[in-house]
């Protein structure tokens, strides 16, 4: 925006903008060295199934820096995309999470869990990915079945061929792959029969509105109906009332994340058995299902 403002009107320097890029470049040095100084952490947020009982994780990266405490991967994902350092930290993340699954693979409570790790563009667009996604496999021993590749729209609208190249080989490999953030990119769903997808996550901005709005509770039924329709999974993203969940479950939604059930925690601190309220039985009635498909 700011170049496009450039060519027109005249822009007086702005001294808070100065320190806002001095710190932004502080920021993207560090980065650099964030690997190396083992200053990565992986953060994992419960997938929940119909029960309420979990059924896998999102891994989710945070960055502990030394001055700034906890750093959430929106502040320093796009520098790392810009500058290249992003299939660096992607490897180390695939890598890490391969591991935990290796962990739960040896606890019969655990062995279940699958893992979705999500897969920026750039790193997508590797010609290696293919080979590396593998050889973390290989190397870590953890079962491809277990891992779900994140991908969004966007990033599968250019060399479709060569999208298409390399999910079908992990996929005979047996990783499954899940479309994040669905709805919000620039969705074509003529790709959506030519892409081998196993799952589509609903965008948190609709679960977010669906009981405001009549619009993103339609948006909200449609995903949940295509996604059936085509023989996908379907995941609800950002749940974070038991509102949501019930009217989600109505809708016939079967699978959730959100602050609901579990925020991202260090692995340490997930909770396996997540019952949000404490109660048992968190299932909507019949009676109430009933109510709300009225
Ligand atoms: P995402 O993959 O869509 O992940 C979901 C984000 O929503 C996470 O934010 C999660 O903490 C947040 N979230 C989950 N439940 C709720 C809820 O109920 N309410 C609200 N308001 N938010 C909720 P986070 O961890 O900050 O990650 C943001 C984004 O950063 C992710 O969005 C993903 O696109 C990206 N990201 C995270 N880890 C990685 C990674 O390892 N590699 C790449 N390439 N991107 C990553
Ligand atoms: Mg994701
Ligand atoms: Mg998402
Ligand atoms: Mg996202």
């Amino acid at each position: 925006e700011a170049k496009a403002a450039g060519r027109a009107t005249f822009r007086f320097f702005d001294p808070h903008m100065q320190v806002a890029l001095d710190a932004s470049a502080t920021l993207e040095a560090d980065l650099r060295f964030a690997l190396q100084r083992d200053e990565l952490r992986l953060y994992y947020q419960p997938v929940v199934g119909h029960s309420g009982s979990i059924t896998g994780v999102e891994a989710l990266l945070r960055w502990q820096h030394p001055q700034r405490g906890l750093i959430p991967p929106g502040d320093f994902i796009p520098q790392a995309e810009k500058s290249g350092l992003i299939v660096e930290l992607g490897q180390w993340v695939l890598e890490a999470a391969c591991r935990q699954l290796v962990q739960w693979a040896g606890s019969a409570d655990n062995a279940h869990l699958s893992m979705a790790v999500n897969v920026s563009a750039r790193q997508f667009r590797q010609p290696t990915f293919v080979d590396q996604v593998l050889a973390v496999l290989e190397r870590t021993g953890a079962d491809p079945r277990l891992l779900k590749l994140e991908l969004t729209e966007s990033m599968l609208l250019t060399d479709m061929d060569d999208v298409i190249a390399k999910m079908t080989t992990l996929k005979a490999h047996g990783v499954g792959f899940a479309l994040d953030d669905f709805g919000t990119g620039y969705s074509s769903l003529s790709y959506l029969k030519l892409l081998p997808i196993d799952q589509l996550k609903i965008d948190r901005s609709f679960v977010h509105d669906m009981l405001l709005t009549r619009h993103a509770s339609s948006i909200v039924r449609a995903i949940i109906t295509l996604a059936y329709s085509m023989d996908l999974a379907v995941v609800a993203e950002g749940v974070e009332t038991r509102d949501q969940w019930e009217a989600l479950e109505a809708f016939g939604c079967n699978a959730f994340q959100g602050f609901l059930f579990g925020r991202a925690t260090p692995v340490a601190e997930l909770a396996l058995a997540v019952l949000p309220g404490g109660d048992t039985d968190c299932t909507p009635s019949s009676k109430q299902l009933a109510a709300m498909l009225d």
